[in-house]
């Protein structure tokens, strides 16, 4: 059997350094065996996927050098590989499951399952769907299917005992059936959940092993159980050891980038980024730090995975980013210094704000500088104001961040109207509002439009300038932390309501 893997991101948001690292294992894996490395796009939740999410990923996937043989832009024998474009497969294998006697409708609303789960609480029970569905009568079920009543479609889940998922590095795992929820696979709009989705292509695309994030590792027993109830061969699973802060905890936007964007945007070179995150929980046969693609993919070993929590440390990143400087010809370096922020658009932009400001062309590298640093070098003291104190500061930084991190349409509208209505809101002048920012992001107060200089160096660099700003300024504490996420929620309320909620 030809070994296909796959990776299967949802296109919610910035291309994530974890999606990469995911991929890399999937491709060495396949490579490894002669096999195929395949790409799907798992957009079932339409809400939240957006093209423009779809087009980062693959772009940043490709520019890291991580190839796929089928997926969306190439197409292939299974496609299309997009589940938007697939939705009329699914809702016959939920069918043929409640045929089956493997699954079955259930009618809740929302209101009824929220009050089960309250009452369930009140109880001292983790909440939990209690099965209610599964005791009405068939002549019940065929009543009110035939009303036209909103319904969902669930698995049977057994209630006792244990599920045993075999993982190819942690060998035989113990889940307690007791923990795992009767999911929903059908939804009332008649559309698939990622279980069901996620399993039927797996199936239908003929992948045999799975590549994917630890946190998944609770879901493995839902999808075995779905293998079981349609009588199909189950892909090997493999569950990859999460990245970590340096802190231990999850990799999270909070404490590092994590969109591959950034480190593109701050010149890490993509084979410095694939090579560190192939040195995530693996390592090569002689230990050396420095490797390609391909040495990865000529020595790959899985069982060389080590589970303990790899750490993604930018300090390290860099280093490593310095040895393939370092390891280029004066003249490759020149050339990818010349490509890397080689877009005409940025470069326009940037023409346009320094334009007014410039008798000299020579005075560009000035005034240009801070589109293309890393970090501005900036101090607290520079932060300080006569207009507003310190504790305003602090929080129009915090508070334009987490409204910023909201938006996915980044343009000069979008990005002016978040900080104008915060100054508004947070009732300072947009005049005594505005310096911290040009110091967070061009680290003075006079530089180009700051507005418009976020909106140039995109979202990525910006949170991450915002934030560096934020700690230089002194970050919330835990107890701060809740009284400011509620504050920044009341203020952005009409007037009334905000007086209604904080009363
Ligand atoms: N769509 C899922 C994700 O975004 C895929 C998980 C899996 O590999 O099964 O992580």
């Amino acid at each position: 059997m030809k070994v296909r893997t796959r990776i299967a991101p949802s296109p919610t948001g910035f291309p994530h350094v974890g999606t990469a690292y995911i991929a890399l294992f999937n491709l060495c894996f396949a490579r490894q065996h002669g096999g195929e490395f395949i790409l799907r796009i798992e957009d079932t939740d339409q809400l939240r996927s957006t093209p423009e999410s779809e087009k980062m990923i693959l772009d940043s996937l490709r520019w890291l050098g991580i190839e796929w043989s089928e997926g969306p832009d190439v197409g292939g024998p299974h496609a299309p590989y997009r589940q938007s474009e697939r939705m009329h497969i699914y809702k016959q294998y939920a069918l043929e499951l409640v045929e089956k006697g493997h699954a079955f409708y259930c009618f809740a609303t929302a209101e009824e399952l929220d009050q089960m789960r309250a009452e369930q609480q009140a109880r001292g029970e983790t909440p939990k769907y209690d099965g209610r569905g599964l005791k009405l009568s068939q002549e019940e079920v065929q009543r009110r299917l035939a009303a036209g009543e909103p319904h969902v479609i669930r698995m049977k889940v057994p209630e006792e005992g244990i599920c045993k998922v075999n993982d190819l590095l942690r060998g035989e795992v113990d889940i307690p059936w007791a923990q795992v929820d009767m999911q929903i696979l059908l939804k009332t709009d008649g559309l698939p959940t990622y279980h069901l989705a996620n399993v039927v292509d797996d199936h239908l695309m003929q992948i045999t092993h799975v590549f994917r994030g630890e946190e998944w590792l609770p879901s493995a027993p839902k999808h075995q159980l779905l293998y079981q109830y349609f009588g199909w061969d189950m892909p090997q699973l493999c569950h990859m050891p999460l990245l970590r802060n340096p802190d231990k905890s999850k990799l999270s936007k909070r404490k590092n980038p994590t969109s591959i964007n950034y480190y593109r945007d701050i010149g890490v070179l993509p084979e410095a980024l694939l090579n560190y995150l192939g040195r995530m929980g693996w390592s090569m046969p002689d230990e050396r730090e420095v490797f390609t693609l391909q040495d990865m993919m000529d020595n790959f070993d899985i069982h060389r995975v080590s589970l303990g929590g790899p750490v993604f440390d930018v300090d390290k990143l860099n280093w490593l980013n310095g040895q393939w400087i370092k390891g280029l010809s004066p003249v490759q370096l020149l050339e990818r210094i010349l490509t890397w922020q080689n877009d005409s658009k940025k470069l326009e932009e940037i023409a346009t704000a320094i334009q007014p400001r410039i008798n000299l062309l020579s005075e560009a590298v000035n005034w240009a500088g801070f589109y293309f640093n890393h970090m501005p070098n900036i101090t607290a003291e520079m932060f300080e104001s006569k207009k507003l104190n310190q504790e305003q500061v602090r929080q129009s930084l915090q508070f334009a961040i987490w409204r910023l991190e909201k938006t996915f349409t980044w343009n000069n509208d979008t990005v002016s109207q978040i900080l104008m209505d915060l100054a508004n809101q947070m009732g300072i002048k947009l005049r005594d509002f505005m310096p911290a920012f040009f110091i967070a992001i061009a680290g003075s107060t006079s530089s180009t439009p700051v507005m418009q200089a976020m909106v140039t160096i995109g979202p990525d660099l910006t949170y991450a300038r915002l934030r560096r700003a934020l700690e230089i300024v002194g970050g919330p504490s835990k107890k701060e932390l809740k009284v400011w996420e509620k504050l920044n929620e009341s203020i952005q309320l009409p007037k009334n309501e905000a007086t209604e909620t904080s009363e």
